[in-house]
């Protein structure tokens, strides 16, 4: 079997990442705990490829035990919104940056959340016998040779170690958040602005939303699962994919990444707003020389794209 190089090119991680759950070359579907193989081919062609097709690799830099997304992908055309002030849609505008806000800084304090405190319980008591387990049973080539009260100890510090990580996740994770429909929405310009007057709502895709954003592939973006964490609990790790029932009318679709260092609240990341933004629509209640005013400001920062009223104010007849 080849060495590993790790020269992880960003082509090869976008292609990856894009073509996350097959192989580029046969289009097996990798099940869980498949090999996948990243590397390049004789031309040094990025490749990432199943174990039959690994042949073709001239230098590996990595494999990977294939892991399902905790996420699904919407299709590429699906429509997604984000409600906003004006002041909120000038501040886009003038930095060309879309905001990701950090996971510990939301209104909804259950961001990150594995369930329901009086349910946790049962989640240490899980991941207690889990833990032993492991110790218990080293891997092949080992024996363990620590003592009864030590396998505890050590279980008990995994399991605080498992506790103190999923909240220093809450202040590593940004997000920014998007509502998926093929139409707009009454509720949302309500839910999603402090002065429904002056408030507009860009659409975007998520094809677009992925584009603008550099075709990333440190930023993933998928759907929000919505659970009842009354009896269920999200994974360790796909609590930043779940959400309480709850919050089902939200039908959210979410950008993430990672971030280490930053220690701010809140990250603005480059966007391409031409690419991100199809088209802009004011409220339902803003006056009409809004309209306008939408159209001057993209102009004054060269986005080019339709400002539409709002599609609730088109007249009835009986
Ligand atoms: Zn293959």
């Amino acid at each position: 079997m080849q060495k590993m190089t790790h020269r992880l090119t960003t082509e090869l991680r976008r292609l990856a990442f894009e073509h996350h759950d097959h192989c580029v070359s046969c289009n097996y579907k990798f099940k869980e705990a498949d090999t996948s193989h990243l590397g390049y081919s004789q031309n040094d062609k990025p490749l990432y490829v199943c174990d039959h097709c690994s042949a073709q690799l001239k230098e590996t830099a990595v494999r990977h035990y294939f892991m399902p997304r905790p996420y699904e992908v919407p299709d590429p055309s699906s429509k997604l919104w984000r409600y906003m002030d004006f002041t909120k849609y000038a501040a886009l505008l003038s930095s060309g940056a879309l905001y990701f806000a950090r996971a510990d800084c939301f209104e909804d304090t259950f961001e990150g959340a594995k369930g329901l405190r009086r349910n946790k319980a049962r989640w240490d008591e899980h991941y207690l016998q889990f833990f032993r387990e492991a110790i218990k049973n080293p891997p092949e080539g080992h024996e363990c040779e620590l003592s009864k009260s030590e396998i505890e100890e050590q279980a008990q510090k995994l399991l605080r170690d498992l506790e103190s990580g999923g909240e220093l996740q809450r202040k590593r994770t940004f997000v920014s958040c998007w509502h998926e429909s093929e139409h707009e929405s009454e509720a949302m310009w309500r839910l999603y602005s402090s002065f429904i007057d002056n408030a507009v709502a860009i659409r975007t895709s998520y094809q677009s939303l992925y584009t603008a954003l550099g075709r990333n592939p440190s930023i993933n973006i998928g759907r929000i699962e919505y659970i009842d964490m009354k009896r269920n609990y999200a994974g360790v790790n796909d609590a930043f994919w779940r959400k309480r029932k709850s919050f089902e009318h939200e039908r959210e679709v979410r950008a993430i990444f990672s971030d280490f260092e930053c220690q701010k609240t809140g990250k603005l990341t480059p966007c391409d707003l031409n690419v991100l933004i199809e088209e802009v629509f004011v409220s339902p209640r803003a006056p009409s020389w809004f309209v306008a005013l939408v159209n001057d400001i993209n102009d004054k920062y060269s986005i080019k794209v339709k400002v539409s009223p709002s599609e609730l104010v088109e007249e009835p007849f009986f």
